[in-house]
């Protein structure tokens, strides 16, 4: 995992990313997230540590600022066939980052997005 070394958790305390609860309904998730969000946001390496959790599977701790939770509704929606801009290394649609909670960089709708955006 090399983009490790760049990550902008690295000097902070682990135990802010591992909540003792992976409850999201959780007033302590839901501080640790709080927490988290500010470090993931200006994170460089974010895209590939989100990637990684969703591809290994983690189902425990924040990574990228997500919860279990969040992530297993990323991996739903893969599953459903909604674009997925993190596994397939593509720009954000700003559509389809609703589901993801990771900064959108690109001002365009994805196809699948314009399609389902154009009248009948
Ligand atoms: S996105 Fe957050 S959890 Fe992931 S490496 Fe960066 S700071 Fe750490």
């Amino acid at each position: 995992m090399s983009w490790q070394t760049g990550a902008a958790c690295r000097d902070a305390d682990p135990e802010l990313f591992f909540p003792p609860t992976d409850d999201d309904t959780s007033l302590i998730t839901v501080r640790h997230k709080l927490a988290v969000a500010p470090i993931c946001r200006a994170c460089p390496v974010a895209t590939d540590c989100l990637r990684w959790a969703l591809d290994t599977g983690q189902d425990h701790g924040l990574w990228a600022a997500t919860t279990p939770t969040d992530r297993r509704a990323i991996r739903r929606a893969r599953l459903a066939g909604v674009p997925d801009p993190v596994a397939d290394d593509e720009p954000m649609c700003p559509a389809c980052a609703l589901l993801f909670p990771m900064p959108a960089v690109d001002g365009q709708l994805c196809s699948r997005c314009s399609e389902r955006k154009e009248p009948a």
